[in-house]
């Protein structure tokens, strides 16, 4: 038989899938036990709002039709909700879509494609499976030096990748210093600004910028966001990237048709409108975040100080034995040495009572 690596484009020969984290029912089966508990994908611990679901149901019926390939009314009803027009909007099938249609729009074999070190797993896939070079600045403080990643733009540069909040460190960059940078950045490189957490950057930070602010200033700018972390959506996959009219015609260029379904559709649409269950959210995030930081510095661990709905310990020694242990106690969190980070654990905050369980169980397996 013919060996098909040698017929992969070159970048996907070296590529690593993408680890997520363990599913619930997959440790349950494992264990023979029910009642795991996962917080190892930053969802929303309360769920989804109850508006999405009713309205996710409804759209039920619906299903033998195909969607609305334009997505018109959620395009509307962000529209409406930002302050940005309808065309620089593009929606995705999670933001994820969205970072890849930017590298299939931008990035050629051979380009170079920037992000920081410890950033989201997903841009050297993206790179890698353009057969382009990932270029990875190192870290300052967990975060991003955005002074080594002005540095390292070269001809060659074709997108930057910067989350801000970062997953999975939680590190931000303030208004400031994110806008000097954008403003430095030539105007032939498109800079993504990924803002999966942004509601809860914007609910726990006063200097964490809104970069929907910049697109009519910055033409190169592409902002990301996701109905899959505080809007609790997860399992449904819709996102969208808002920028230039311009690129945002180029994106919708490569996106494969319908890629947005009928039932995410509408409950996007109704999710965005129940800011009760949103507000209710970043309560017990904020809540739970203190809860953990405090819980940690009780057992003498350090952590990140994070602005996301996660929080990365540094359990003082190898993580991964941690996690298998932590595992055996029904306790799912995303090990992240696959991230540079081989001492810490990523921990998505729960109610308060998964805060509990996961601290008394960590206690445990650490034996503090
Ligand atoms: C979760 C996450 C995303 C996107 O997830 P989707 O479910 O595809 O919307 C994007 N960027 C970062 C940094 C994330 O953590």
């Amino acid at each position: 038989m013919i060996n098909f690596l040698e017929c992969a484009a070159p970048g996907v020969r070296g590529l690593q899938p993408y680890q997520p984290g363990k599913p619930i029912d997959e440790l349950e089966r494992e264990l023979g036990i029910r009642n795991a508990l996962k917080l190892a994908s930053n969802e929303n611990p309360l769920g989804a709002s109850p508006r999405a679901i009713e309205a996710g149901k409804g759209a039920m019926e619906g299903i033998w039709l195909y969607p609305d390939g334009n997505g018109y009314n959620l395009k509307k009803k962000i529209s409406d909700k930002f302050g940005v027009g309808i065309d620089t909007i593009t929606l995705g099938n999670g933001s994820s879509d969205i970072l890849a249609f930017t590298v299939q729009t931008f990035v050629m074999p051979g380009d170079e494609v920037l992000f920081s070190e410890h950033a989201f797993a997903v841009y050297p896939i993206l790179t890698l499976a353009a057969s382009a070079t990932p270029v990875v600045t190192k870290a300052k403080a967990w975060g991003h030096d955005l002074e080594a990643m002005a540095g390292a733009i070269t001809d060659k540069t074709r997108v930057i990748f910067i989350a801000n909040p970062n997953n999975p460190t939680g590190t931000w960059l303030p208004q400031s210093e994110l806008e000097a940078f954008l403003a430095a950045v030539p105007e032939r490189v498109m800079v993504v600004v990924d803002e999966a957490y942004f509601e809860y950057g914007q609910s726990l930070s006063n200097d964490y910028p809104d970069a929907l602010q910049w697109i009519g200033r910055f033409p190169n700018l592409i902002v990301s966001r996701t109905f899959s972390k505080c809007y609790g959506l997860a399992g449904l996959r819709v996102g969208y990237g808002v920028s230039h009219p311009q690129v945002a015609d180029l994106m919708n260029r490569v996106r494969p048709p319908f890629n947005v379904n009928n039932i995410a559709l509408v409950a996007a649409e109704a999710a965005l409108d129940d800011e009760a269950h949103l507000n209710k959210t970043l309560e017990v995030n904020a809540e739970g975040l203190k809860q953990l930081a405090t819980g940690f510095d009780t057992l003498g661990l350090s952590y990140i100080p994070s602005i996301g709905n996660f929080i990365s310990v540094d359990v003082g020694r190898e993580a991964g034995p941690v996690y298998e242990a932590l595992l055996r106690e029904a306790v799912i969190v995303r090990p992240v040495a696959g991230y540079g980070m081989p001492r810490h654990l990523r921990i998505t905050v729960g109610t308060t009572e998964q805060n509990e369980k996961v601290l008394a169980a960590l206690k445990k397996v650490l034996d503090l």
